[in-house]
């Protein structure tokens, strides 16, 4: 195992489950010291450093960048990559759907990258991952306010890459296509037939199959790393050639 992150502070948000968990531990495996928030922090990997936060809150997501610079002085990367998911479509969607979306999706990767930013510019380093969605680059049924929150991450993405271009600050984004995280076996258990709709999802992506939280995880790591130091404003896609098809 390498240990690209050692001596790194790292900040990750929705850590105790999915996507979040397998950065975190990732991370954490290469040396780097994990501030991991979490609405409910009892399920993030053992070792990280546990916050309670929810990332709507301002004065949630300040603290805890405030518990990671007290940790160390420093925070060197960020991973705003809590989110929660929308079914309906636009007629549905009510406008409580809507801003409850775009507060958790939206206002939580602006809250993250506001407070973190301060502190990676007076470092001239930093790196910040943003988790987005291929529902951000392409239209889906009863996805609309996920679908456009997404959308707006991705563009936040790039609006703050070329904000801090050449200083040393990187902000990217993930793209993912389905994964097979606890959320999406929740989506799942929902469904009248949830075999049937498992099939369906996996019919979707060319490869044939859900991706693996820790498959997202391994390319956002890759975006935080000075192996990416030349990538700035990315939508990388991880999703199984979805997009491509
Ligand atoms: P998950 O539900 O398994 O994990 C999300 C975590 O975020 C949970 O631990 C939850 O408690 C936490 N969380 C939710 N709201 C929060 C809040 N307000 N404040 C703090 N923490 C909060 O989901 P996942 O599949 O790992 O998804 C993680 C990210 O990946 C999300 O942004 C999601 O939109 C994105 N994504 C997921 C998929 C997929 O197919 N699973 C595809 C594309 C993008």
């Amino acid at each position: 195992m390498s240990a690209r992150f050692e001596g790194r502070t790292a900040v990750v948000t929705g850590a105790a489950s999915g996507i979040g968990f397998e950065m975190a531990a990732q991370l954490l495996a290469e040396g780097a010291l994990v501030v991991a928030g979490d609405l409910d922090p009892a399920g993030v990997p053992e070792g990280t450093v546990p916050v309670e936060v929810d990332v709507s809150s301002s004065v949630a997501v300040e603290r805890l960048v405030q518990t990671a610079v007290g940790q160390t002085g420093r925070i060197d990367l960020l991973f705003n990559n809590a989110g929660i998911g929308s079914t309906a479509d636009p007629v549905s969607c009510t406008v409580e759907e809507w801003d409850a979306i775009f507060a958790v999706n939206v206002r939580g990767v602006f809250l993250g990258t506001k407070f973190a930013l301060p502190h990676m510019l007076a470092a001239g380093r930093g790196a910040i991952v943003n988790t987005a969605s291929v529902a951000g680059l392409a239209g889906l049924a009863d996805r609309a306010a996920y679908c456009a929150s997404k959308g707006a991450v991705i563009s936040f993405t790039k609006a703050v890459a070329v904000q801090y271009a050449g200083t040393g600050v990187r902000c990217n984004c993930v793209c993912p296509g389905t994964v097979d995280s606890p959320w999406v076996g929740r989506l799942l258990d929902a469904a009248p037939d949830p075999d049937a709709a498992r099939s369906a999802l996996i019919a979707r992506q060319p490869v044939g199959r859900l991706g693996r939280p820790e498959e997202v995880a391994k390319a956002a790591l890759f975006l935080a790393s000075d192996d990416a130091d030349f990538v700035t404003g990315a939508a990388f896609a991880v999703d199984g050639g979805f997009l491509a098809r």
